[in-house]
């Protein structure tokens, strides 16, 4: 695979044209020599990128570099398949929410169907009821009339062809069962009432608002990119220590002796190495 860019031509990107020539390690940057004048005038340690380069592939921050790019990489192609794999399972989920809301509409229609039944059943009722009750006055009726006939027959009969006296006895001797007719042909019509029947609808758009609600839940995904830590700088950087304060004790005779070593330990006492 050919590499498009140059590295080694790897120019400033504030600077256009200007190769990276030095390092500053205090600020950990790789600088041009106008970044230099405008940026590091007071760095510490500014070096030579030539110098600095030296060992550069078996340095630690090559090492977490590459590092770095292969976990970035194997992180890029889990989220790709984890999101696909999302997807075709949220395609299932939406797809089983489907069928269940199918379910829920034939539950809701059956629901309707079996008050529809109650309803019908009711209406039957009721009217039934109501037809019974005329069907009771009828016959009432029926009944006075046939009584009342009877009367009228007497009363005709009287008239055409009976006395005076026989007049005056049955208009006395039917006096009672006259006003009981009566009475009864009253009862009738002042208890008698008209019934209408209609439908009260319940406002099934008004009282059904839904069938239910497509609720959503989220967790983190389980793809995790742990960050490394960012890349050490290639060169390390040693703090100069303040040196302590000595206090003159005694001469020490190494006219005779090769001394190879000289530190300072945790008490602050000089130590020479002799061997
Ligand atoms: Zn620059
Ligand atoms: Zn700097």
């Amino acid at each position: 695979m050919p590499i498009q860019t140059n590295i080694a031509d790897q120019c400033c990107f504030k600077h256009d044209n200007l190769p990276f020539e030095y390092f500053c390690i205090d600020h950990d940057v790789l600088s041009c020599k106008e970044c230099l004048a405008e940026s590091h005038r007071s760095c510490q340690k500014v070096m030579s990128v030539d110098i600095a380069c030296k060992g550069a592939k078996q340095s630690q921050s090559f090492i977490d570099a590459t590092e770095l790019v292969d976990h970035v990489l194997e992180t890029t192609h889990t989220i790709g398949k984890d999101e696909q794999d999302f997807i075709e399972n949220i395609v299932k989920e939406a797809n089983s929410v489907k069928t269940a809301v199918r379910i829920v509409k034939e539950e809701a229609i059956r629901h309707i169907e079996a008050l529809e039944k109650s309803l019908l059943h009711d209406l039957d009722l009721k009217k039934d009821k109501i037809i019974q009750k005329s069907k009771t006055t009828i016959k009432e009726t029926e009944d006075i009339k046939k009584s009342t006939k009877d009367k009228q027959d007497i009363f005709d009969l009287v008239n055409k062809h009976g006395s005076e006296k026989q007049a005056f006895i049955a208009v006395h001797a039917y006096k009672q069962d006259l006003t009981d007719l009566e009475k009864r042909v009253t009862g009738i019509t002042e208890k008698s009432t008209r019934f209408t029947i209609n439908l009260n609808p319940q406002k099934l758009q008004e009282s059904i608002h839904s069938i239910g609600s497509i609720e959503l839940s989220e967790v983190p995904s389980a793809v995790k990119f742990v960050q490394k830590k960012k890349c050490q700088s290639q060169m390390p950087i040693v703090q100069a220590q303040s040196m302590p304060q000595f206090v003159y004790k005694q001469d020490l005779d190494t006219k005779n002796v090769e001394i190879y070593g000289m530190t300072i330990n945790d008490n602050n006492e000089v130590i020479l190495v002799d061997t």
